[in-house]
């Protein structure tokens, strides 16, 4: 479903990704960590063009990422994804948040925008919440919304960028737990995310990146067990 092929970037002179290569068959679910400025968001965003890169390759189901002819606005519409900082518009409703991309991206009708939004917000469990504005809403609750926002749009897989980081303790799992649930049901998932509780119970794979590499790609059995490098088992041990 994605594939990244030797892909490298620079920020000026400084290399940010170097020679990422990786996959996500569908269905799977990749768990990348890694240290603060290894690349993870600058990798992931990578994937659905809103970061470019000068080397390498990325697929997403068949389409060329960095081919100048491909429609990232297309492309974009097809991956859903979530950020740590919900960024959910403030001034619509809830209701309104999960309507407009689907009315104005992919040209549904009000009424059935309406339906599939409901109904991803019931799946969330924020059905009652549908006439809220954003700041009316904890923090756990944005970020549920902005899942639901981005299932609306069918993805065919969906993107991550530490979705908890921003949350407090009490509201990180009522999130994973929308996260867990979607793993489930076979979505297929690139999660940057510290959360190693999560990436126990539903991870394939498990990418650790570290200045920029990916350092280890390993089953999640493999990378908990016994990692490979020793920079992986210093990174484990400082966070679980
Ligand atoms: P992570 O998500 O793993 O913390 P990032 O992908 O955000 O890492 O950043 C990786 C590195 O790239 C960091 O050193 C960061 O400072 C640098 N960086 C990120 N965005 C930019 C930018 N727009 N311009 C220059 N450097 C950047
Ligand atoms: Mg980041």
């Amino acid at each position: 479903m994605i594939e990244l092929n030797n892909v490298s970037k620079w920020y000026g002179t400084f290399q940010v990704l170097d020679s990422c290569s990786t996959r996500v068959d569908k269905g799977d679910v990749v768990v990348i960590c890694g240290p603060s400025g290894s690349g993870k968001s600058t990798l992931i965003k990578t994937v659905n063009g809103l970061e470019p890169f000068q080397q390498g390759d990325i697929t997403v189901d068949g389409i060329a990422v960095g081919d100048p002819r491909t429609k990232l606005s297309a492309l974009r519409a097809r991956i859903g994804m979530v950020f740590q900082n919900f960024e959910l518009f403030p001034h619509l409703t809830v209701r309104q948040n999960l309507t407009l991309g689907q009315v104005k991206v992919l040209k549904r009708s009000d009424e059935e925008a309406t339906e599939k939004g409901l109904k991803y917000l019931d799946r969330v469990g924020l059905l009652a919440q549908q006439d809220k504005f954003p700041n009316q809403l904890s923090g756990g609750q944005q970020q549920r919304v902005a899942i639901a926002r981005a299932l609306a749009m069918d993805p065919i897989a969906m993107l991550f960028d530490e979705p908890t980081s921003a949350l407090d303790p009490e509201m990180i799992n009522e999130v994973l737990d929308v996260m867990v649930g979607l793993a489930q049901d076979g979505m297929t998932m690139m999660v940057v995310t510290h959360e190693m509780g999560f990436a126990r119970k539903v991870a394939d794979r498990i990418v650790f990146m570290d200045h920029g590499k990916i350092v280890e790609d390993s089953p999640k059995e493999e990378f908990f067990v016994a990692p490979r490098s020793e920079r992986a088992r210093e990174f484990l041990a400082r966070i679980i």
